[in-house]
């Protein structure tokens, strides 16, 4: 059963109330609007801009406030044990996107709506792998793989040839060995390589040199089988593309060792379909048109109840929006920009829904009023604060840091300001929207979980999450106030050299994402 809804309506939700719940129930017929057009009203540009950030104190107060309840447990007893897995576009996922508007209202969000976008669904039904030649070896081994997301239905008869880790060198190694061929890689990249290689760009990779299948090995011990989409891009993939365990690669390449040759069946059977999923989004109205916007995917893979991956974001961010919730109903304050509460779907398929977030707003102009942004993907214990590619924001920052300090959180005094690429900061970072980061540290039970059958509620930090939602509300609020945030939105020819400081050049170029010279 969903959480029944406690807490009261806010003060100032009379009007805005209304009008959320009002639009909420066309966003569920289906209609695709959003209030934010007419929030927080046509005057709102003309307000005052406050002469100063908040004080220490104040930053204080908010994490001190958040850490005073903590609903990440009687959340996680629903959208982990109740729901489980979230899979974009199927009832699962229908389901948990309902429930959390549903909570979002029952703390008194005055705007919570449905933001629907098309996407490319999916959902797996078989995948098997056998041995044909040598023939005498064919019932001898245990191949145990799953389908990756994005691949249709298949049946391949083709030898198999070791890429090692799949990358760009690697696959060119082979030659001609990789046409016709089933292609083998492991998980990761090798030693010194320099940056991690996704397995988007391995499947890619060996499309392009002619294979006829990939299979990616897992190089951790044990049963587990990551799975994860084969494409970023809005396609299905062009061949079957499947996860092994480790013991599975390991089968594979003794029988090359032993035979030189060996021929293999694949199969796969899958559902595919253009179909619809939608963001939940919920905001605390500011006195200005600017937005920060905090976000965490709400989808996840079909395998488990998607836990750390990323129950524990989505967990984090509803925690944000309880605490700033109830922050402004007791103090009566309003914030100087809009805090926006973002949970995507898609994300696993491919970043469906923040990039269709951002797309649409891009498009329209609106996207200018995004001061900042906050992604939550995997959450545990706070660690640290950071901001991607962005130094300037270090007075900034370090003025939350004791913030939270002051209200018994500890961090480290180090700011990050690295970044990747592959969540939902992503659409924003490639538009040159600053992006804020909460560092933090899992439970050694959830390494390797991600994408398996093991990332169930017993692996991650639920106390750890609560923490790191008060270090995120703390963040936010004082951003929201912050009358100079000393990060300015990067002008279309700096985006590019920004992002190769980052060093994710290389992977965007191999997606064909590289709008640069
Ligand atoms: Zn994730």
């Amino acid at each position: 059963m969903p959480i029944v809804p406690e807490a009261p309506r806010p003060r100032w939700a009379g009007r805005a109330g209304r009008l959320g719940l009002a639009l909420g129930l066309l966003a569920v017929a289906g209609a695709a609007c959003a209030p934010e057009e007419g929030t927080p009203g046509e005057s709102a540009t003309t307000a005052e801009a406050p002469a100063a950030g908040l004080d220490v104190e104040a930053i204080a107060a908010v994490a001190a406030r958040s850490l005073e309840v903590d609903h990440v447990p009687v959340n996680a007893d629903t959208l982990l044990d109740h729901l489980g897995a979230r899979v974009s576009a199927l009832a699962s996922g229908d389901s948990a996107q309902a429930w959390v508007q549903r909570r979002l209202e029952a703390y008194g969000l005055p705007e919570v709506w449905l933001e629907p976008f098309r996407l490319l669904g999916w959902d797996r039904n078989e995948a098997e792998l056998s041995v044909v030649r040598p023939a005498e070896v064919g019932s001898e081994v245990d191949l145990r793989i799953l389908s990756l997301g994005h691949v249709g239905s298949y049946e391949v008869e083709a030898p198999i040839v070791d890429a090692g880790y799949g990358t760009a060198e690697e696959v060119e190694a082979l030659g001609d060995q990789v046409e016709g061929a089933i292609v083998l890689a492991d998980v990761g990249s090798p030693e010194g390589y320099g940056r991690g290689v996704h397995r988007t760009e391995k499947v890619t990779l060996a499309t392009r040199a002619g294979a006829v299948g990939f299979i990616q090995l897992n190089t951790a011990e044990g049963p587990l089988i990551p799975v994860g989409v084969a494409t970023l891009g809005d396609e299905p993939t062009q061949i079957p593309a499947v996860a092994a365990d480790r013991a599975t690669g390991e089968a594979l390449r003794r029988l090359l060792g032993e035979h030189g040759e060996v021929l293999v069946d694949l199969r796969v059977d899958n559902w595919m379909e253009r179909t619809e999923a939608a963001n939940v989004l919920a905001e605390i109205p500011g006195r200005s048109d600017e937005v920060i916007l905090v976000g965490a995917h709400l989808d996840s893979w079909d395998l488990a109840q998607g836990a750390v991956d990323n129950g524990s974001g989505s967990l984090a961010v509803l925690e944000v929006a309880r605490g700033l919730a109830e922050h402004v109903r007791e103090t009566g304050e309003t914030p100087w920009r809009t805090i926006r509460f973002a949970f995507w779907m898609g994300e696993e398929l491919g970043l469906y829904g923040s990039r269709y977030h951002v797309d649409v707003r891009q498009a329209d102009g609106r996207l200018d009023r995004y001061a900042a942004t906050l992604n939550l993907d995997v959450v545990g214990e706070p660690t640290g604060l950071g901001a991607m590619g962005r130094p300037e924001a270090q007075p900034f920052l370090e003025r939350v840091l004791e913030g939270v300090t002051q209200a018994g959180l500890v961090l480290e005094p180090e700011m990050g300001w690295g970044g990747g690429i592959y969540s939902d900061h992503q659409p924003f970072l490639m538009q040159g929207i600053p992006v804020l980061s909460v560092r933090s540290r899992q439970r050694p039970e959830a390494s390797g979980v991600s994408h398996t059958t093991a990332d169930n509620r017993d692996v991650i930090d639920e106390p750890g999450i609560a923490r790191a939602a008060a270090v995120s509300a703390a963040l936010l609020w004082a951003a929201a106030n912050e009358p100079e945030l000393s990060m300015e939105r990067w002008a279309e020819d700096e985006i590019g050299p920004a992002l190769e400081a980052l060093g994710v050049r290389d992977p965007l170029e191999r997606a064909g994402e590289w709008r640069w010279p």
